[in-house]
């Protein structure tokens, strides 16, 4: 944070540092800094009259206070009102203050939502305060957004300090906010952080509510404006252009066992078409799992090795991925007489050095890795083209890293997971589409049989009558989002039971906290075929390719994804014969799993699953926004903003044709430091 704005603001240090833990660099990120909530701290309900499971306050008299040890040590109080009524406070973190608080015979004031317990009603954790300093609020409390010890009051004085201190003249045109019927944004704000006291809770709940609809416009409004200036900027860039001679691809194509689909074809010529230009190439190439991406950027690749001196670089989200590419790469490339580089985190320094200086002096040209790639201290000599493997897997901080490496370099992303059109058109509206709709000839498809865990031993014996007829199988075990310890306990009882139920099978295991190089080794004994059987956590879950594997057997299948399902479930029925995905679920099962498990049995095609994925779960997880860590959209829901998108997408085009000061002002306000992460 600027000196300037914490003076301005009248911030510590210590709040200011605060504050930027929750990306709050300018006054103006702190007024746009809306409630997450309101509190009604208006009203005191007798307790008698309160309401089960909603967030209320009521006010008693203490009757007794008391600390249990068991099961862990928690403070509770009683209290009682004029109602009659009684109701337990209970703390399992707390401290002398609260018991200080709590004394027998002190009134307090506690807001929080009342739950049923075992013995009689309660409150957990509630906000105590002691009535004789506090006169009930006049208006709803907000509730902001915070991080750890930063308190409310303290948060919401600096909003306000922002509120007062930044220019809140319009900056948008008067006939556009009439044409939308939106409020000012000054009344937005104003309303939203002091809601006046005739506003009730279920209003400001209301994303329809006018001022709300303002502020998600805006913030759609300043996404539309950055993607067409960043395709703007893309359109003027200068990229080398890359026209091979064609030599190196027909060496590849002869050697392959396979001609390339049509589909490979037409999206091989649209990637040629866009390196030979000037403009950097900005392309997404999606197609369904198996549909054969990696042959596509390796010709993709081959275009650019075709001209003199110049660097190619392939990433994937994981090491086993990027070291699957790696082992395809160079089996392909070598006999062209092309060396491959490796670089990934887990690599000994002394190798990592030799392999960063081969690329800074241009020796090496085609490196593989993971996102070790991209990190500040790998230069490249004459970098041209940056091919990207299931890039939904990387978060925004990694493809903002990218991106500034290569301003004027051609990027080739690649997924399996096909984009849902509000997505393209909002997140990733500056990017071009190439998509493999054809499967690979000769394809048996898959079967997927839905199993009761209760006859895993029925599945057992599949496994063994499948490796009896020399294929292999994975089995997956299930994921437990809550420890990884009891994950990996989890997978080695599931390696024990099979070896001691199936003696005659060589089964190894593959797990997420492996060393990269036990990991590899574990991954080539399974490709060269001397393991029947890879027990795995969902490690392999991206781009693994073993076509002699048959079989996936899916533990707990209920707990997973959809799109997880079908990433694994396209591990198997990449050769010849027919493959089979079992899939073992537990009762009871929830609502969610149920659809999701009829998706999966009914459905292999990849676009269709990703669509009813979407209607399952909505599409902020589907982005992947949440393990990218950076807010995207804080107020928009593409899902329930969809008309406000589209105003959004013509203002735009509108504005940055005719008003661009409007679109500098916009953006400053919304975007300020932050620009980056909505162009990644
Ligand atoms: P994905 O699109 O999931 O990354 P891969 O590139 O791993 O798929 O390809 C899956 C399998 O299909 C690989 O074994 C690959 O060699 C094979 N393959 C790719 N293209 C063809 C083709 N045109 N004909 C036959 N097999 C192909
Ligand atoms: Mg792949």
């Amino acid at each position: 944070m600027q000196p300037e704005t914490r003076q301005l603001l009248k911030l510590t240090d210590n709040i200011a540092n605060k504050l930027e833990k929750l990306h709050l660099h300018s006054a103006w990120d702190l007024a746009l800094h809306l409630p997450l909530r309101y509190e009604d701290e208006t009203q005191i309900i007798p307790i008698a009259a309160a309401p089960i499971g909603e967030i209320c306050q009521v006010e008693g008299v203490v009757l007794h206070q008391e600390i249990q040890f068991k099961p862990r040590k928690q403070l509770i109080a009683r209290i009682k009102d004029d109602s009659g009524a009684c109701l337990n406070l209970r703390f399992i973190h707390f401290y002398p203050n609260h018991q200080k608080q709590l004394a027998q015979g002190a009134t307090v004031r506690a807001l929080g939502e009342i739950k049923r317990g075992f013995y009689g009603d309660e409150m957990i954790h509630p906000k105590l305060k002691s009535p004789e300093n506090n006169k009930l609020a006049q208006s709803l409390t907000p509730i902001y957004p915070t991080t750890n010890g930063l308190n409310q009051p303290t948060l919401r004085k600096a909003v306000q300090a922002a509120l007062d201190a930044v220019d809140l003249t319009e900056v948008l045109p008067e006939k556009l906010l009439k044409s939308l019927k939106l409020p000012s944004l000054a009344e937005s704000l104003r309303t939203l952080h002091n809601p006046p006291p005739e506003l009730s809770m279920q209003t400001l709940a209301d994303g329809a509510f006018p001022a709300w609809q303002r502020l998600k416009f805006d913030e759609l409004l300043a996404q539309q404006l950055s993607m067409r200036l960043a395709r703007q900027r893309r359109k003027s860039g200068n990229a080398k252009p890359l026209i091979g001679n064609g030599v190196l691809s027909k060496k590849l194509l002869a050697n392959l066992p396979f001609r390339l689909t049509h589909a490979q074809q037409r999206v091989c010529d649209e990637i040629r078409a866009d390196l030979a230009n000037h403009v950097p190439m900005h392309r997404l190439l999606q197609g369904d799992v198996g549909s054969g991406k990696t042959i596509v950027a390796a010709l993709s690749a081959l275009v650019a090795l075709e001209c003199e001196g110049v660097q190619v670089a392939i990433m994937a989200p994981t090491e086993i991925l990027a070291e699957q590419h790696f082992i395809k790469f160079k089996q392909w490339f070598e006999t062209l007489g092309i060396r491959v580089a490796w670089l990934s985190g887990s690599l000994k320094k002394k190798a990592k050095d030799e392999a960063k200086a081969a690329l800074a002096n241009g020796e090496i040209r085609v490196v593989v890795g993971t996102h070790a790639l991209f990190q500040d201290d790998v230069l490249f000599d004459n970098l041209g083209l940056v091919i990207v493997d299931e890039q939904h897997r990387f978060g925004v901080a990694q493809r903002l890293a990218l991106k500034n490496k290569g301003q004027d370099v051609h990027q080739l992303m690649m997924s399996a997971t096909p984009i849902p059109r509000t997505l393209a058109m909002s997140f990733l509206a500056d990017l071009d589409v190439s998509s493999i709709d054809e499967l690979p000839p000769n394809r048996t498809p898959i079967k997927t049989k839905l199993v009761n865990q209760l006859r895993r031993n029925d599945v057992e014996g599949f496994v063994l009558s499948t490796c009896q007829k020399g294929q292999q199988a994975y089995w997956v075990c299930p994921l437990i989002e809550e420890s990884e310890t009891l994950q990996l306990q989890t997978a080695t009882d599931t390696l024990a039971e099979l070896q001691n139920h199936l003696p005659s099978l060589n089964i190894g295991l593959v797990h997420g906290r492996m060393k990269a190089a036990e990991k590899a080794a574990v991954m080539s004994e399974f490709i060269s075929g001397s393991l029947n059987v890879l027990v795995a956590t969902t490690v392999i879950e991206v781009g693994v390719d073993v076509p002699n594997a048959s079989l996936m057997v899916i533990e707990h299948a209920e707990r997973m994804g959809l799109a997880q399902l079908h990433q694994l479930r396209g591990r198997v029925g990449r050769g010849a014969v027919a493959s089979t995905c079992v899939l073992l679920f537990a009762e009871p099962l929830g609502q969610v799993s149920k659809a999701r498990l009829k998706v999966i049995h009914e459905h292999t095609d990849g676009f269709e699953i990703a669509r009813q994925d979407l209607e399952i779960r909505g599409p902020g997880e589907f982005l992947g926004a949440r393990q990218s860590g950076a807010p995207m959209l804080r107020f928009a829901d593409l899902q329930t903003d969809m008309v406000l998108l589209e105003q959004a997408r013509q203002a735009a085009a509108d504005l940055v044709a005719h008003e661009p000061d409007v679109v500098a002002r916009h953006l400053e306000r919304w975007l300020g430091s932050r620009e980056g992460f909505l162009a990644a």
